[in-house]
């Protein structure tokens, strides 16, 4: 029903051109013109003005600074736009909870499926026509990628540990039961009485999951939140194996890791992307300045090219949960349908706040993660962490390292984390924090790309590419606020006005 709508005009526009040129009314190979346009893309150093882009079959079939004759294809006038790559964010979930309970989930089923209606739409509202799951299964994917409006998906598979993150949460009956599972000899009484260890071993999982599409694995070295939780944690040897067995699958290996002690799994076991910034310090919580053993452990992760993702917006939406005024940032209304919104401001909604709050009521916790005892501001462990994650990137930065954009939407059961928006307000934290408008372009498009092996389909507006395009009004190699301005995604070479994907478009509901 809903689907129909943004792809309408074009198709009109496209069978009026063809009955006044007189052709059959059957389709030839689809073509778009973008007209006398300013190309701003990851593989040059500059803006082109004056540009002529042919798409055809969804394709980028001509890029070219001079008038390109119009011939059978539909034609947007660029002047005064600036045509870029769409973005790809490598590191979302997408499927999620929409911030309902279980039990929230089951008595309004209505909200839920609201949520999941919109999502594809606000990633592609705010310019992500691209995204990479980090944890999902091929059912999912195929469900999405039967969206006619959705943005292109790439996923991983997860390997989890027993008893370790993800499984920890899981009830009983379901718990250590994914096929992907690691195998832990040191945990085997602690597994399901059917567990055959044989079909857990690194070969085995690699095998299974070249069975599927997937492109990647994501492994977890995360003991517990800084003390929340206490739970086993993956061997290095385990995960260098991991990274063995999948580099000669031809599979990335994504790595969960935000402390010092993941890191250095990450470093000693050579993972490709590790999933996160660095911000609990572990031995060093209590430093303001960054220690010297992170710096040389941050040297590693450079020299061996070991690709960052910092994910500033897992401690923004826990600073957006604990501040007022999120729910009036009139941007939520594009990226959140209504009732949605609505509900979130109910006393029910704010279940995961609570939850948060008992934990920051949990001093002896607060103390080890601050490195002192806490001033009593609700929002002191957040900002703590942000200026931690501010300190790391920009040592990165600065030395050469090699950062690619992921938003980790959402990092938790919140509305805060709101799909689309969060990726615009990551790419916000880059510019605040030092990075350039061209530079956190290349991250958010080539960069991430390559680092996924998906460079030679996306990233770029050069020719052979998939025509995953953004049309602007502003210039975005002078200001991330250009994405406010886009006025038209281009999805596969099909033009769709950016109003159409909002929530608060009718065609939305
Ligand atoms: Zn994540």
């Amino acid at each position: 029903m809903r689907h129909h709508s943004p792809y309408l005009p074009h198709r009109i526009m496209l069978l009026i051109a063809l009955c006044t040129l007189g052709l059959p009314a059957t389709l030839p190979a689809r073509e778009l013109l973008i007209r006398d346009v300013t190309v701003v893309s990851p593989d040059r150093s500059a803006p082109k003005a004056h540009v002529d882009v042919r798409i055809r079959d969804g394709r980028i079939v001509e890029v070219a600074a001079r008038r390109l004759a119009v011939a059978h294809a539909s034609v947007i006038d660029g002047r005064g736009h600036f045509l870029t790559p769409g973005l790809i964010d490598g590191h979302v979930h997408l499927g999620s909870d929409g911030g309902l309970r279980d039990d929230q989930a089951e008595s309004h089923p209505e909200l839920l499926q609201a949520f999941h209606r919109q999502e594809p739409r606000s990633y592609l509202y705010f310019g992500f026509t691209h995204l990479v799951d980090l944890k999902q299964s091929e059912d999912f994917v195929a469900t999405w990628q039967q969206q006619p409006v959705a943005p292109g998906l790439s996923y991983c598979k997860g390997l989890p540990f027993p008893n370790g993150y993800g499984e920890a949460f899981l009830p009983e009956p379901s718990r250590n039961r994914s096929p992907y599972l690691l195998d832990d000899p040191a945990q085997h009484e602690k597994m399901p009485a059917d567990y055959r260890a044989a079909e857990h071993s690194v070969a085995a999982i690699v095998a299974k999951v070249r069975a599927t599409d997937a492109r990647c694995v994501k492994t977890f070295y995360e003991e517990g939140f800084a003390g929340l939780w206490n739970w086993p944690v993956p061997s290095n040897e385990l995960i260098g194996e991991v990274k063995q067995q999948a580099k000669a699958a031809g599979l990335v290996h994504v790595h969960h890791a935000n402390s010092l002690h993941g890191y250095r799994q990450a470093v000693e076991s050579g993972v490709d992307i590790i999933a996160h910034g660095l911000w609990h310090w572990d031995e060093f919580n209590g430093r303001d300045d960054l220690p010297e053993p992170i710096r040389e452990l941050l040297d590693r992760v450079i020299r061996q090219g070991i690709a960052v993702q910092p994910t500033s917006q897992v401690l923004g939406g826990e600073l957006r949960l604990l501040e007022p005024g999120f729910l009036d940032d009139p941007r939520l209304a594009d990226a959140l349908p209504a009732t949605l919104i609505h509900w979130y401001r109910q006393d029910d909604a704010q279940w995961f706040l609570r939850k948060l709050m008992e934990n920051l009521e949990r001093t002896e916790l607060v103390t080890a993660f601050l490195g002192h005892p806490p001033s009593g501001e609700r929002t002191e462990t957040s900002r703590t962490g942000l200026r931690r994650l501010h300190q790391v990137v920009h040592y990165l930065h600065e030395h050469g390292g090699r950062l690619v954009f992921g938003s980790d939407t959402p990092s938790s059961p919140t509305y805060t984390n709101p799909p689309g928006l969060n990726g615009r307000l990551e790419l916000q934290w880059l510019a605040d924090n030092g990075f350039t408008p061209l530079e956190i372009l290349r991250m958010a498009t080539l960069e991430t790309a390559r680092t996924f092996g998906l460079d030679d389909d996306i990233g770029s507006v050069e020719v052979g590419k998939r025509a995953n395009l953004l049309l602007l009004d502003a210039d975005p190699s002078t200001s991330v606020a250009a994405f406010d301005s886009i006025s038209v995604v281009i999805l596969d070479g099909v033009p769709i006005q950016r109003a159409v994907l909002s929530a608060r478009h009718p065609a939305a509901r």
